[in-house]
């Protein structure tokens, strides 16, 4: 019997990952994971489906996300849990960010024509979806240089569209009855930004994750307890879109998990 895990943090092909969900679920089995969250980005397209699917096979899934936010003009990814999945403000916000990577996608690629870069179809709406191909294009060898020379944040054909901010997003998880967590700290790179952030009503923080060095680790640990949160962690593993992380390198304890899980049961027919 493997001791209880969880991977709370993890992308299916509904957004940037390329793992259906129902291969994520089988992963996490292969794994020896007892629960894990589909956390897509600004999308629910994987519930409730998944939920019948992890049923079935004997996994506890807990509905998640990962909202793509703006704070005082730096990007800053929430992840939130346990909400009402037919909530009309959730759906309502994904709709916005839905439109948003559509208006920017057509930006960033009018960029890359301004540079010289004529792509065809982008089958996706993420970033990584347009370093694929460009890597097609063999305009760039992998991903990371995709992002590394154009598509990062503030690289020359990066463009955010139309940005939804940290606040409005944390009242849209909390109307839907759902938990907010700051995800990856490590990238908010001003401390000062990380500590205005924290004055928030967030409530948890993702304090563990593969990258994190042990003094990284230790400093989310301090803040998530002084500020009472919810200390979470996953993997962010995306597939082969990410290969340097695998499902369940990160994860949270049997406590943790139903601390959240408990909460969905609440409402889960609602
Ligand atoms: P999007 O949500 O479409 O703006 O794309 C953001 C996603 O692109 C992130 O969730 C990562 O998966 C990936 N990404 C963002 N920045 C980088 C980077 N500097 N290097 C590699 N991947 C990145
Ligand atoms: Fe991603
Ligand atoms: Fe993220
Ligand atoms: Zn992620």
């Amino acid at each position: 019997m493997h001791p209880f895990r969880a991977d709370l943090h993890c992308h299916s092909s509904f957004s940037d990952g390329t793992d259906t969900p129902e291969a994520l679920i089988d992963l996490a089995l292969e794994k020896g994971l007892s629960g894990l969250s589909i956390t897509d980005h600004d999308t629910l397209g994987a519930y409730p489906q998944a939920l019948d699917y992890a049923q079935k096979r004997g996994l506890l899934l807990l509905p998640g996300i990962e909202f793509s936010a703006y704070f005082q003009e730096s990007p800053v990814h929430i992840l939130a849990y346990a909400f009402r999945l037919k909530s009309e403000a959730l759906l309502t916000l994904c709709g916005r960010h839905r439109k948003r990577r559509f208006e920017r996608n057509l930006e960033i690629v009018q960029r890359l024509k301004g540079l010289g870069i004529h792509l065809g179809e982008i089958k996706g709406e993420g970033r990584p979806h347009i370093a694929l191909a460009l890597i097609e294009k063999g305009v760039v060898g992998s991903i990371q240089e995709a992002f590394d020379r154009f598509l990062g944040d503030g690289k020359p054909a990066f463009c955010p569209g139309k940005t939804i901010s940290v606040e409005e997003t944390l009242e849209v998880i909390h109307r839907a009855g759902g938990r907010a967590v700051i995800a990856h700290p490590h990238l908010i790179r001003k401390q000062s930004l990380l500590r205005r952030l924290s004055e928030l009503p967030f409530d948890g923080i993702e304090g563990y994750y593969a990258k994190f060095s042990p003094e990284r680790e230790r400093k989310y640990l301090e803040l998530g307890r002084k500020k009472e949160w919810l200390i979470t962690g996953g993997s962010d593993y995306h597939g082969t879109n990410k290969p340097f992380s695998s499902l369940g390198s990160s994860w949270v304890d049997e406590k943790t998990f139903y601390t959240l899980y408990d909460h969905f049961n609440e409402f889960r027919s609602q």
